[in-house]
């Protein structure tokens, strides 16, 4: 007569519960990573955006490439190409000195809100003060469109509301995407074409 104990032997193991339960450990801390990654900020994706850049004070063309260099160095993103420097007119005052306006593109981790957060840190690190509306600025960063992202709440609107009627920023803007299609807007070079460069030039 078989022993209980060899009888025990030849009963196959059952599976083991504990492999079973590290899988869906697994699987639900990649869920958890992703959702920690979204409140922080961060997507799980790579996604381009485009940056518009304005100066008007302090040697805007440096400033505007210090804009450059500040954002090449942004946490979660990637500076990928920068636009040629265009010199334009001031919109609204007139008495104040003309604008350096630049265009960057951008591969960002970040949501639309964490790098707009990020863009107006180094709009005041560069020392920007919030004055009258359209007066001088030392530098301005502008979220033009971040792709995949649509957005309109408070303080943050993409892709930027102005963007179809701005020369200045759809020029240098062709520069870097002529091919880009902003949502509900058109593709920039024919935004630029519409728009026409009316008090632009493009420097060196
Ligand atoms: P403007 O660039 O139109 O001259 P400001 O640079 O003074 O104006 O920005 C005013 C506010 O516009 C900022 O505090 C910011 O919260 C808000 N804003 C909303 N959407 C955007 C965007 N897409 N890019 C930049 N700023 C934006
Ligand atoms: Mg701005």
């Amino acid at each position: 007569m078989r022993s209980a104990c060899a009888w025990f032997k030849l009963v196959p193991p059952k599976p083991r519960r504990k492999g079973w339960r590290r899988n869906r450990a697994g699987a639900a801390d990649v869920g958890g990573a992703v959702a920690r990654l979204v409140l922080s900020g961060m997507s799980a994706l790579w996604r381009p955006a485009y940056v518009a850049v304005g100066s008007n004070l302090d040697h805007p063309g440096a400033r505007v490439a210090e804009a450059f260099e500040r954002m090449a160095v942004l946490a979660g993103s990637r500076l990928e190409v920068r636009s040629r420097l265009y010199r334009s007119e001031p919109m609204g005052p007139q008495n104040q000195p003309q604008f350096v306006n630049a265009a960057a593109g951008l591969l960002t981790q970040l949501t639309a809100r964490a790098l707009l957060d990020a863009l107006l840190e180094v709009e005041r690190v560069m020392g920007r003060r919030r004055q009258e509306r359209w007066g001088p600025r030392i530098i301005d960063l502008d979220l033009i469109w971040l792709v995949g992202e649509p957005i309109d709440e408070p303080g943050l609107t993409v892709p930027h509301p102005a963007v179809s009627q701005r020369n200045f920023v759809l020029y240098p803007l062709a520069d870097i995407a002529p091919m880009l299609v902003i949502p509900g807007r058109g593709r920039v070079v024919d935004l630029m074409n519409l728009a026409g460069g009316a008090g632009l030039s493009a420097l060196a």
